[in-house]
């Protein structure tokens, strides 16, 4: 089911949630047309074309899950193209990071890794045939009279006074902008195309350019760049690629891709676009992606709380996660906003089944067991993974002192609080019953020490008299707890869209989108975990080792609570 999402928060796009159903796939119904037609001799090669100014983000994974995913499939193959033409922005970080996020979301280009730049003889020497064709011409007009010359959607363009050069004259001038005879914008080549045409993109695009800049791969060789709708289709051509996947945004562009290819007439694919993903509280630009990093308005690339391929793995959502919500949210022709809670939702079920159950305490209360001996310690077995018999049982240490989470005991509980109040009985965990005996302050009234005790006869949890209690509480042995760092997250912004909303984008960040707690308690079995381990903290969500975690500072990031608390949150402020 669809849910269409309130007026007032962005462009009106259908809100995808949990409870969507994945729209049909309608690529995989042209594929399998083709297919049966023996259009493209039954091959089916797609390519993911990267513009390496950038870390890849989620919106990009499910780029690279549609382009693989179909190649995987249908037993073709999916090419790696870094679309390196914009000497200006590109760096070779970029290129690793790339790299390194597509095999961990679990996909390999095998040998066809390419780069754009790769081709640029070949581009030119395609650029000068369409010279020679009379198809595209020397413009040098300066790049403001160009927009200027080029119209509006409601008034066709004007033609420029060098349209019709000879085709000597434009192969002469290309070469010598080629030579380096000219200045950064001095002149251009066009596209000789039809400057009343609808579809402005068609009104003599600029194919090259004159940027007298290094390239990361080609260094001093060029020092013309030729434009993106002039690259792309070439390189799609060069590669023989059967189908072309973008997004939305370069539906204009198609009529051009058609026109560069027929012209050429060389091999054809067929460009086919589909909806970007949008992610609610959240940006999907890298242009914008930069600016937070720049900004630091967070701590980099891959900080947890962005939503690029590197916050998410470090984070700790598992690229099984993340295929999963691809797969989910599907490939449709209509753009529409995918409710975040759908990702944490895919990890949330996938880590239910594979972490570890472990306690940890986030803001730790002492507590004294006044009839436990004091130098006792018993060893407690815990179950791992209540879905996972195979993953067996450990033991967890018990002894007279403890530490509880502060949020499980009230001195003056109202009405509906359950856990722990002075004179109360809870159950702890894999332990005893606890009554709470007396509670010990600070200055500010604030507890700072429980005084309890136990029932010796309730070990593992029950009491054999039957008698019942109304909260089992999670806790931590503190002589032998780990001192550990953990950290939460919260969405990076405060509305649904951003990137819609009034104003900057950066003045909808939510300030408390990280919660860093130093002081937790952890059971000591956590001591070994390395970086990258994912547990359940019981009762408190799914949990990762940071990368930056040592053995003198332990620090964890929680991935997600165990239920969609935000929604319960959103709903009660809508309300209130
Ligand atoms: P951004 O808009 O974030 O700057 P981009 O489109 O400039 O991204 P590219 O490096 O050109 O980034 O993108 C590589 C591929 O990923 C392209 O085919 C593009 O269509 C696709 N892609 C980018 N963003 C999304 C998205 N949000 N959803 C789906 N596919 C995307
Ligand atoms: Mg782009």
């Amino acid at each position: 089911m669809k849910q269409t999402k309130p007026t007032g928060s962005g462009a009106d796009m259908d809100l995808i949630t949990k409870d969507s159903a994945p729209p049909p796939n309608f690529i995989r119904y042209i594929i399998e047309e083709d297919q049966k037609t023996g259009r493209f001799d039954g091959r089916v090669v797609t390519r993911f074309p990267p513009e390496p100014n950038g870390y890849l983000h989620i919106g990009h994974a499910k780029s690279i899950c549609v382009n693989f995913g179909f190649a995987r499939e249908f037993g073709g193959a999916c090419h790696l193209r870094f679309d390196d033409t914009n000497p200006a922005k590109e760096e070779v970080e970029y290129v690793d990071s790339i790299q390194e996020d597509v095999h961990w979301l679990g996909f390999d280009w095998g040998p066809h890794r390419y780069f754009a730049s790769d081709y640029f003889d070949t581009l030119y020497g395609f650029a000068e045939t369409l010279i020679q064709k009379g198809k595209a011409y020397v413009d040098s007009l300066s790049p403001d009279q160009i927009r200027e010359y080029r119209g509006t959607l409601t008034e066709p363009g004007k033609e420029s006074p060098y349209r019709n050069r000879s085709a000597a004259e434009n192969l002469d001038l290309f070469r010598r902008m080629r030579a380096g005879e000219f200045a950064d914008g001095e002149h251009v080549l066009r596209a000789k195309i039809d400057m009343a045409a609808p579809n402005i993109l068609m009104r003599d695009p600029t194919l090259y350019r004159i940027r007298k800049t290094a390239h990361h791969r080609t260094g001093e060789a060029w020092c013309i760049y030729p434009l993106y709708d002039f690259t792309h289709c070439i390189s799609d051509s060069i590669e023989r690629v059967t189908h072309s996947l973008c997004t939305l945004e370069f539906e204009n562009n198609r009529e051009l891709y058609d026109w560069v290819l027929n012209q050429l007439e060389i091999y054809h694919p067929q460009q086919i676009e589909f909806a970007r993903l949008n992610l609610s509280y959240t940006v999907l630009s890298k242009r914008k992606l930069i600016e937070l990093v720049r900004g630091g308005h967070v701590a980099g690339w891959d900080d947890p709380r962005m939503p690029t391929i590197s916050g998410l793995r470090r984070r700790g959502y598992t690229p099984e996660s993340i295929r999963t919500f691809c797969k989910r949210i599907g490939v449709a022709k209509r753009d529409s906003m995918v409710d975040i809670a759908l990702l944490d939702y895919c990890v949330r079920e996938e880590l239910n089944k594979r972490a570890n159950r472990v306690m940890g305490v986030l803001r730790p209360l002492k507590v004294v067991i006044e009839n436990y001996p004091e130098d006792r310690t018993e060893e407690l077995e815990a179950i791992n993974n209540p879905e996972d018999p195979s993953a067996g049982a450990r033991q967890v240490p018990f002894s007279r002192e403890l530490y509880i989470e502060r949020d499980d005991f009230m001195e003056n509980p109202p009405k509906k609080f359950f856990r722990l109040a002075p004179g109360r009985e809870v159950r702890l965990r894999y332990a005893y019953f606890i009554t709470c005996t007396d509670v010990i302050k600070d200055e500010n009234g604030e507890a700072t020490e429980l005084r309890c005790t136990y029932d010796p006869e309730t070990k593992g949890g029950d009491a054999p008299d039957g008698r019942k209690v109304k909260a089992t509480l999670h806790w931590v042995s503190a002589p032998h707890a780990l001192e550990a760092e953990v950290r939460l997250f919260n969405h990076l912004f405060l509305t649904e869209n951003p990137s819609a909303a009034k104003g900057e984008f950066t003045d909808h960040l939510n300030p408390d989108s990280l919660e860093i707690l130093p002081d937790c308690r952890l059971e000591p079995s956590l001591a070994e975990a390395g970086p990258g381990e994912r547990f359940q903290f019981e009762r408190l969500g799914y949990f990762c080792v940071d990368k930056a975690s040592a053995p003198d500072l332990p620090i964890f990031n929680r991935i997600v609570t165990l239920r969609d608390t935000w929604a319960k949150i959103q709903k009660k402020a809508q309300k209130g």
